[in-house]
């Protein structure tokens, strides 16, 4: 007898129908002998809502208590599954990350799992009950409930999977697998059978929001077999996360991810000497900004030069302020900003192999008088900072050069 994890995000619990859909996809995996623990999302919306109710109160909140209400979405649709899957004759019950429990850091907001605990899980799974998991929620060791960042449930049902030694973590969404990019975008994207851990860490950090990042980070650690398939498909696809000796044809690009997340800030005329760089990103650090990508000029008279950085558009505000507040140690002559910047990153670990591959996209982008304003490159990515209004151009266009339309 096998334990698996299925996990079943905010589309495919979005209202009480689809929730009777899921748990018929549950009891089909009971049927087949399976021991089974499933992690639930709040139903499409809901977190949005409650994060919308927060913020409309109070703009700075105590993060604890945005954490006691945004955990409540999931709170409802456990409640919900485990009545639906009673109701056609199948054993089961909720659990909330306290009751298990789950146990996180108290970076409330986006709390990191520590530890679950399995004993009393598994006691359960070993007589036959489905355990109906609440994800994206834990508790931290001041004793009050956390939550783990937006799209978290994917990221509990992994640690799940991983504490439970379950044999496979299926994730059902609504899309049938991981594409070449965002298939809402691009018509043409193509599903991908395989896709390597490298790449989804990539493609999910880049902003492929399919996977949350730490999900895919927990499935390498712990070597869990992870799928991405369909709630709502008869056949529901897949894609399977694997080692990337495990794909034999490695192509130069595998994937194409956007981000409209972005805020570009620029300080014009620093000091080009020892120390700068410091001055500016300390601060920034000490307000917990995380600065992405990052380019300095070369000064023309060796004294003065600018520098450009980006920080996530939420963070935009909090960013400006930390460098305005540190500027008597900085020393600029402007400080500017833009909001409407977008990043598109091409992925593939065929890159380590292949030259040439960002030479293509800086033409391609080109030709379509797409201005690059940042580069940033690691291993298997090649990232940019363009105008925001360009993005689903540049994705479509770069998705087509490198071969990956659909025929
Ligand atoms: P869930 O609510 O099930 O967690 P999400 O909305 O978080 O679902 O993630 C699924 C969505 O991710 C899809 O609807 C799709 O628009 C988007 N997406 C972005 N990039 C990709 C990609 N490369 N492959 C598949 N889906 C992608
Ligand atoms: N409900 C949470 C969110 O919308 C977590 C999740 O869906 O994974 O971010
Ligand atoms: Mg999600």
């Amino acid at each position: 007898m096998a334990k698996i994890v299925m996990k079943f995000g905010g589309t495919s619990v979005g209202d009480v129908n689809r929730i009777r859909n899921v748990a018929r996809i549950v009891k089909s995996e009971v049927d087949n002998g399976h021991q089974v623990a499933v992690v639930v999302s709040a139903m499409a919306g809901e977190t949005n809502k409650l994060v919308g109710w927060t913020k409309e109160l109070s703009p700075l909140h105590d993060a604890r208590e945005y954490d006691t209400i945004v955990a409540a979405g999931e709170q409802i649709t456990a409640g919900l599954l485990a009545v639906a899957l009673s109701a056609i004759g199948v054993s089961a019950r909720s659990w909330l990350g306290w009751q298990i429990p789950i146990r996180t850091s108290n970076m409330h907001g986006s709390a990191r799992i520590l530890g679950v605990e399995t004993k009393l899980l598994n006691e359960r799974l070993a007589q036959g009950q489905v355990a109906v998991i609440a994800g994206f929620q834990g508790i931290a060791d001041d004793n009050r409930v956390t939550t783990l960042g937006r799209g978290g449930s994917d990221t509990s049902a992994v640690a799940i999977a991983a504490a439970l030694h379950a044999e496979r973590c299926d994730i059902y969404t609504d899309v049938d697998g991981v594409y070449t990019t965002d298939p809402r975008v691009v018509s043409k994207a193509q599903r991908l059978d395989r896709v390597s851990f490298e790449e989804m860490l990539e493609l999910a950090s880049l902003g492929a929001k399919v996977l949350q990042t730490r999900s895919v980070e927990l499935a390498m650690l712990h070597r869990v077999p992870v799928r991405v398939l369909s709630a709502f498909d008869e056949d529901p696809g897949g894609t399977l996360l694997c080692d990337e000796d495990d794909i034999v044809e490695k192509n130069p690009v595998t994937g194409i991810a956007y981000s409209r997340d972005e805020a570009k800030i620029t300080l014009l005329r620093v000091p080009d000497q020892p120390g700068v760089a410091a001055a500016i990103f300390g601060p920034l650090a000490d307000a917990g900004v995380n600065v992405d990508m990052i380019v300095q000029n070369v000064s023309e008279d060796g004294r003065k030069t600018d520098l450009t950085f980006t920080v996530n558009r939420s963070e935009l505000d909090r960013a400006l302020s930390a460098i305005q507040n540190a500027s008597p140690h900085i020393g600029y002559k402007d400080l500017i900003h833009d909001a409407n910047v977008a990043k598109v990153s091409i992925i593939g670990i065929g890159m380590r192999t292949h030259a040439g591959i960002a030479q293509t996209m800086f033409r391609t982008l080109s030709e379509k008088g797409i201005n690059i304003q940042v580069i940033s490159t690691s291993e298997i990515k090649v990232s940019v900072l363009i105008a925001e209004e360009y993005v689903e151009l540049a994705v479509r266009a770069l998705h087509s050069v490198y071969g990956l339309d659909a025929k």
